[in-house]
């Protein structure tokens, strides 16, 4: 379109251009004209006055046509010396603006017909000029002679009328001609200026219907997008027909839908979240509920949400608590400013808090409650969320395990009193029966029968066994009375119990192997107690092999654990417990010496030292006693 025009105005330009040098070719040859019939004028002048005033007159109207001969024969050469041409145009009387447009239309048109006849015209008044100037010299030859012959004066002059009558013909055909071309050319140029214009307004209409109908289809398009997304369809986006706005509409219009989905789906993602979350958050909530959880949130004081847990707990209808203007008096009123504090300390550093407390229900009875409670702070409200557990029952019941473990504890001190006593107090006794029955046996032996004499022997005997009864006993009541604990090297003491028991060691070719043992805060008794207990029952207990006992300390983080393993006849595993408790035995008393305290002696010291006793053993592959004492 651009060019189109473009070429039209070059049109115009052009069109207006030659015929602006066609008017300036006519106006010249007005001058040509005027300067000749002048020149004419003045040499019929000189003819008949035979002035040279005259004369001169007519060598200066000659100089126009001269000038003007000059252009026209340079502008016909094929490279033409511009410069040449437009000073001669000027010295011919022409218009400087016009010299230009002038040899522009010499040089242009010179080959087509009109302007090529209107030359060749030119060229012919140029050689009639001629002849002008040869009657010119002539007459003045004639009327500069000795003897001017009239006759001859007005023979010439005759012959100058005759050549300005062909001139005037020439002039005339000359301004016909180009105004012939000029009339052709303006045929010629309406002609392409009526071309180009149809062509101008075709090409804008078409152009005009290619862009109305590229925005119609491209705008359509993108509604009927926007129709579909309106209802929520997504499938489909807008084609993009062209590049123009249009096009990028549609890529922008794209560019949001898929932008949106995005958002939509992201929306959707989060609105699944939030439901499943819900789900969970009301199963918890129920969960609790049947629980027995109670679950509060309070808004500042004012209770916005309860469950039925907690309605059932506190023994008022959900309605009620939550028309509540503040749920503190709901508290016992010295526990007030402790849970208020613990808000507070929530509120200020975020982190969840886990209490205790005692509140009053509807009745006014009071329930012990176990809470949990984290306050959220933002910019609008300040929230606390409280899950709350009764324990009042729990509560109860360690008060009485408590109060069941002191009972227990005295009536353990009582026994312990007591066993001390009895055994103190039996001892004395006893041993004036064993005494008597021995000081019988000795000076009645041959003054009794047989009978007798077995008798006085199972009293001698049972006196006996009474006697270790009660002094294991003793030893066994003994223990954790006051001794003295200090710094015990555990491998000291056990050189003491290999010591003590170097006999039965012997007897039996035991051997007894030990790690490195550690320093503990005991008595010496205790520990020897212990260890010798141990090893005496390892040897004790032995199969038929020789036995082997190895004593180890590992090390824990804030005990440690001994271990006193043995080759023995081992026990079964139902009886792990049984063997710990006093006068408890697996054996006969003919198969095995004992008392049955030693295991619970040991049992006590442990305990006493902060530590546990067991026993892993399996019937005849031997025992390993474990045990652990603190630090
Ligand atoms: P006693 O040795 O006087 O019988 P203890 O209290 O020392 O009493 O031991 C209780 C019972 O545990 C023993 O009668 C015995 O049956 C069993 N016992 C203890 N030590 C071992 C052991 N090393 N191997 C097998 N059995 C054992």
């Amino acid at each position: 379109m651009a060019v189109l025009i473009a070429a039209e105005l070059g049109v115009l330009r052009f069109t207006i251009n030659t015929l602006s040098s066609t008017r300036a070719f006519v106006a010249s040859e007005g001058l040509w004209s005027k300067a000749q019939k002048n020149a004419v004028y003045y040499l019929n002048q000189f003819g008949h006055t035979w002035n040279d005033k005259d004369y001169n007159n007519y060598r200066s109207f000659l100089q126009v046509q001269e000038a003007g001969q000059i252009a026209r024969m340079e502008l016909e050469k094929n490279y033409p010396n511009i410069e040449i041409a437009r000073e001669s145009l000027l010295k011919a009387g022409n218009h400087p603006d016009d010299i230009d447009d002038m040899i522009n239309l010499f040089g242009r048109f010179k080959s087509f017909s009109y302007m090529d006849e209107a030359i060749e015209t030119w060229a012919k008044g140029d050689s009639l000029m001629a002849e002008l100037r040869l009657y010119g010299s002539q007459l003045y030859t004639e009327v500069h002679a000795e003897k001017p012959s009239p006759v001859n004066i007005a023979y010439i002059l005759s012959s100058i009328d005759v050549l300005n009558a062909n001139l005037t013909i020439m002039e005339d055909k000359f301004s016909y001609t180009l105004g012939e071309g000029s009339r052709g050319l303006e045929k010629v140029i309406m002609g392409m200026l009526f071309i180009i214009v149809i062509t101008v307004a075709g090409t804008g209409l078409f152009l005009t219907f290619l862009v109305s109908s590229s925005i119609t289809r491209g705008v359509e398009e993108i509604i009927s997008v926007a129709e579909n997304v309106s209802k929520s369809d997504f499938s489909r986006s807008a084609k993009v027909f062209s590049g123009d706005e249009i096009g990028k509409i549609a890529v922008s219009f794209n560019n949001m839908i898929s932008d949106l989905q995005k958002k939509i789906f992201e929306l959707h993602e989060s609105g699944e979240k939030l439901r499943e979350q819900k789900e969970v958050y009301e199963t918890l909530v129920t969960a609790q509920s049947e629980m027995g959880e109670g679950v509060l949130i309070a808004e500042g004081e004012k209770i916005i949400y309860t469950n039925c847990a907690l309605c059932r707990m506190m023994g008022f209808s959900r309605e009620e608590l939550l028309s509540l203007p503040s749920f503190i008096p709901l508290l016992l009123q010295e526990e007030q400013s402790k849970v208020l504090r613990n808000i507070r300390l929530s509120q200020y550093d975020g982190i969840p808090r886990k209490d205790e407390t005692t509140t009053l229900r509807k009745d006014g009875t009071r329930i012990i409650i176990e809470y949990s409670m984290k306050t959220m702070v933002s910019d609008k409200k300040v929230q606390h969320v409280v899950i709350i557990r009764e324990i009042t029952d729990q509560k109860k019941i360690a008060w009485q395990l408590q109060e069941n473990a002191r009972k227990l504890k005295e009536s353990n001190t009582e026994l312990e009193q007591f066993a001390y006593v009895a055994s103190h107090d039996l001892r004395e006794p006893l041993r004036t029966i064993s005494s008597y029955v021995q000081l019988l046996q000795y000076r009645y032996k041959d003054k009794l029968d047989l009978e007798a004499n077995d008798f006085i022997h199972f009293t001698v005997d049972g006196a006996k066994r009474m006697d270790r009864l009660i002094n294991d006993l003793l030893a066994w009541s003994r223990v954790g009375r006051d001794r003295e604990i200090k710094n015990i090297d555990l491998t000291e003491t056990l050189e003491i119990v290999m010591m003590n028991l170097r006999d039965s060691v012997n007897e039996t070719s035991a051997t007894v192997t030990m790690g490195p043992l550690p320093k503990v805060q005991s008595s010496n008794m205790h520990m020897t107690q212990l260890f010798q207990n141990l090893v005496t029952n390892a040897i004790k207990f032995r199969g038929s092999k020789a036995p082997q006992i190895s004593i180890i300390a590992e090390e824990k983080k804030d005990k440690w654990l001994f271990s006193v393993k043995d080759n023995g006849i081992g026990i079964d595993k139902k009886y792990a417990d049984k063997i710990f408790v006093i006068f408890q035995r697996l054996h006969l008393r003919n198969e095995y010496e004992g008392t049955g305290i030693g295991l619970a002696i040991c049992k006590k010291i442990v305990e006493q030292h902060g530590g546990q006793i067991w026993i892993e053993s399996e019937v005849g592959n031997g025992s390993t006693f474990y045990f652990t004492l603190k630090k």
